[in-house]
């Protein structure tokens, strides 16, 4: 494929990190093991990568006990880790175009994205973790008048974090940046279609000044270098973004350890809902669209079933599907490209599966659902749309993670709501009315851990972020984060 001029350049300079970074050190696995790096654009290996074996986890693991109860991060004080957090995020941005183009080849979204959105919040989640670390209070109780007793967070010691390829740098990020600001160590899994820019991450905390062995990099397979630290008995909790499935591997692994403590972020099949007085139905077009097709679909809180009040739904779908048809399918690298490819040949499969299910169990496909693009030797789909989905059909129950989008209609308010918490999973859920009692009511009907009303994704690293059911539990993003990586400690001092 043509590259861009400035795109061209830059690649013919980039590095493109491949070693584990363990105790401060680039490192080889022991057993000299690798694995291909493969670019979704075109298909082809850009470079291997330290495939990380149990010994080698191992290794992360004692280095960051080390590190840990050593103290030389966990007792530094907070305008010390401050300084060198904010130093991690100012190094960020100066390579903030190499992040983003490490992050476009490796998972195939639009460099557009990588650059406007991916960098730019991983790097906000770190300055936003380093400037809130010294405002996480203790308690003090209620003591009889001989007794003083307060309760303290302490760190909870060794953090596995283990992390999906959708959004790479900033899911690592919503991970290490609180881990760290709470005074623990890290050992961070990245996906194996991902571990470009958490290994840039890596060496980029070595240089803002975090002591070696606090964060670690271990990149390898999941069923190997992941379950090595998910069974590491020395491992405090693991902080996993991902599937379901892999999840609950997680918490069997801890059951079957050291009841290590497990958070979890899995998937979801999640609702938008439009009544027929949607305040702005073109707004909420572009949301319906991009709701699902945004990162190629790839996302966890993709807005995957569409219902919309029966009375407008033929016009609306009109709209969305204008919408979709609009958007700019190409090379990642392009800038002008909106919708790239899916980051594996693997994913992509299992989105043309999902499209050839719906084919057959009966819903409408009104557009797209074929693979595109294919003499670049990458992995695209295009943005796929079925109307008629039934509540029994596959696409209505079943996570894609892909661009499909699946529309029902309804006649009244309680249908709405029954379809839409008609789903084991419960992470994000939107409606779109004007009316406020409808939206509050809305708000609390919905059995997920999200609610937007009147636009969708529309919330930031102020806002906690994770599911209810079978969405996982555990709190992502603002100050919940910062406890989640702690432990309350309650002390009692009897006066004498
Ligand atoms: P995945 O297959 O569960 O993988 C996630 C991570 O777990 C990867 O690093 C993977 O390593 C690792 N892993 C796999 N098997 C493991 C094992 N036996 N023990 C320990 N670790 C293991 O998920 P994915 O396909 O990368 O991501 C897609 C899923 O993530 C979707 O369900 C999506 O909804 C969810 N997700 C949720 C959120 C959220 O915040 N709720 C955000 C993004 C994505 P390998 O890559 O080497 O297999």
């Amino acid at each position: 494929m043509t590259l861009p001029a400035d795109i061209a350049d830059r690649l013919s300079r980039l590095a493109l990190p491949g070693l584990a970074i363990i105790d401060g050190r680039h490192e080889e696995a022991a057993s000299g093991a690798t694995f291909h790096n493969v670019s979704p654009r075109d298909g082809l290996v850009l470079n291997q990568v330290t495939a990380c074996q149990g010994e080698d986890v191992a290794r992360a693991v004692a280095s960051a006990r080390a590190a840990f109860e050593d103290g030389r991060w966990r007792d530094q004080g907070p305008r010390a880790k401050k300084k060198v957090l904010f130093r991690l995020a100012e190094l960020m941005e100066r390579d903030a175009e190499e992040l983003a183009l490490l992050e476009s080849l490796d998972v195939g979204k639009p460099i557009s994205d990588a650059r406007n959105v991916d960098v730019p919040l991983a790097i906000g989640t770190c300055r936003w973790y380093a400037e809130a670390l010294d405002k996480v209070y203790g308690e003090v109780g209620a003591s009889p008048v001989d007794r003083l007793s307060y309760a303290v967070h302490e760190p909870l010691g060794v953090i596995g974090a283990i992390v999906p390829w959708n959004f790479p740098l900033h899911m690592a990020m919503w991970k290490v940046a609180p881990a760290l600001a709470m005074g623990n160590s890290v050992v961070l899994k990245p996906a194996e279609q991902s571990p470009l820019t958490a290994l840039k991450l890596g060496e980029l905390a070595l240089e803002a000044g975090l002591p070696p062995g606090v964060l670690n990099v271990t990149p390898g397979l999941g069923g190997v270098a992941g379950e090595a630290l998910a069974l590491s008995n020395d491992v405090d909790m693991i902080a996993f973004t991902g599937s379901g499935p892999v999840g609950r591997k997680l918490m069997e692994y801890s059951a079957r350890s050291n009841l290590k403590r497990v958070s979890l972020e899995l998937g979801g099949k999640s609702p938008q809902i439009v009544f027929a007085d949607c305040p702005d139905l073109d707004a909420a077009a572009q949301a319906a669209a991009w709701g699902v097709f945004y990162n190629q679909g790839e996302v966890c809180t993709a807005a995957s079933r569409l219902l919309v009040e029966a009375s407008i739904k033929d016009a609306f779908l009109e709209k969305v599907v204008a919408v979709a048809k609009s958007m700019v399918v190409g090379d990642p690298l392009d800038a002008s490209t909106q919708f790239g490819a899916m980051v594996s040949e693997r994913q992509m499969n299992t989105a043309l599966d999902y499209i050839a299910t719906a084919d057959s169990q009966g819903a409408r496909r009104v557009l797209g659902g074929a693979r595109v693009r294919q003499e670049s030797g990458g992995f695209y789909v295009e943005p796929t749309i079925f109307d008629g989905l039934e509540a029994d059909h596959t696409l209505a129950r079943e996570e894609v993670f892909g661009p499909v989008l699946g529309v029902m209609s309804f006649k009244s308010e309680d249908e709405a709501m029954r379809l839409a918490n008609d789903t084991v999973y419960g992470l994000a859920a939107g409606l779109w009315t004007s009316d406020i009692n409808r939206a509050l009511r809305g708000a609390k009907r919905l059995k997920a851990g999200l609610v937007w009303v009147n636009g969708w994704d529309a919330c930031d690293i102020t806002m906690p972020f994770g599911g209810f059911k079978q969405s996982g539990f555990g709190r992502d993003r603002s100050l919940h984060a910062l406890h989640k990586y702690a432990d309350l400690k309650s002390v009692s001092v009897t006066l004498r």
